[in-house]
């Protein structure tokens, strides 16, 4: 069964189809990535599996449960933005620890969980500094860290890398990938980034103009492009 799927999602902004009847299926464990050109539709389709924007048309499901008129808490997702959205007046520690307090879980468990992702991420060391005290990669690390502490059945990231420089971008890749995997979970990957779609996706999603253009692996798609679209986006011979 598809961790999450989308059957013909539409969205509409006034009158204008930003996203036009989308179908995606992305299975238990896959990376999925979301690729295509600035203003294609790519954040406004994941805010809707997330929950930030209402579902115009369509249907979308998130382990087998029809999620459309679900509040983002309820939907077992966490989201990780380009801008990090991080709170500038809350420790590291407390930033990581936030929605655990909200949802009341136990102070004995925010502090295992917060723990726990401060391992995996690396930030052990930066528990009490302050956003603003961390580089770039750091504030990164923060904001994936307030996404699996609440271990997420899914994942959905935005653009997460675009904000850092070349060299921290390519680490942060691998290190996207490793947790994905650690974690075991399904993600949905947004990005402009031709490159990155094709060095972290199990399947990669093509989009152009709030349609989708094709679905298949990264070799899939190098291989045998659908139209001069995909061939010119994913870069393979003309
Ligand atoms: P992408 O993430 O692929 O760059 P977006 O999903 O952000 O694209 O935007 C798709 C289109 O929808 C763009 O033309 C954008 O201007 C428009 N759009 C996004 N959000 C809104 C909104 N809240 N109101 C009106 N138009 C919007
Ligand atoms: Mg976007």
């Amino acid at each position: 069964m598809a961790d999450v799927s989308l059957h013909q999602v539409r969205k509409r902004f006034g009158t204008i189809e930003v996203v036009r009847a989308v179908d995606v299926e992305v299975a238990d464990g896959e990376f999925c990535v979301l690729v295509g050109p600035s203003g294609c539709g790519k954040s406004t389709l994941l805010r809707m599996v997330a929950g930030l924007e209402e579902i115009s048309d369509g249907e979308i499901r998130i382990a087998g449960q029809v999620v459309n008129r679900l509040p983002p808490k309820e939907r077992d997702i966490a989201m990780v933005f380009q801008n990090y959205a991080l709170y500038p007046h809350m420790t590291v520690f407390e930033n990581m620890a936030f929605s655990l307090r909200l949802a009341h879980e136990p102070e004995t468990q925010v502090k295992a969980r917060v723990g726990e992702a401060a391992q995996v991420l690396g930030l052990q060391p930066y528990l009490e500094r302050y956003p603003r005290q961390l580089s770039g990669g750091q504030r990164q690390r923060v904001a994936m860290g307030r996404a699996i502490v609440r271990k997420p059945r899914v994942f959905l990231f935005d653009e997460p890398l675009s904000n850092l420089d070349a060299a921290l971008r390519v680490a942060m890749r691998t290190e996207i990938k490793a947790l994905h995997q650690r974690l075991a979970t399904t993600s949905i990957y947004v990005t402009h980034d031709q490159i990155e779609a094709m060095t972290m996706a199990d399947r990669i999603v093509v989009m152009d103009a709030g349609r989708v253009v094709q679905i298949g692996t990264p070799l899939g798609l190098y291989d045998a492009p659908v139209n001069r679209f995909v061939a010119g986006f994913i870069g393979s011979p003309a």
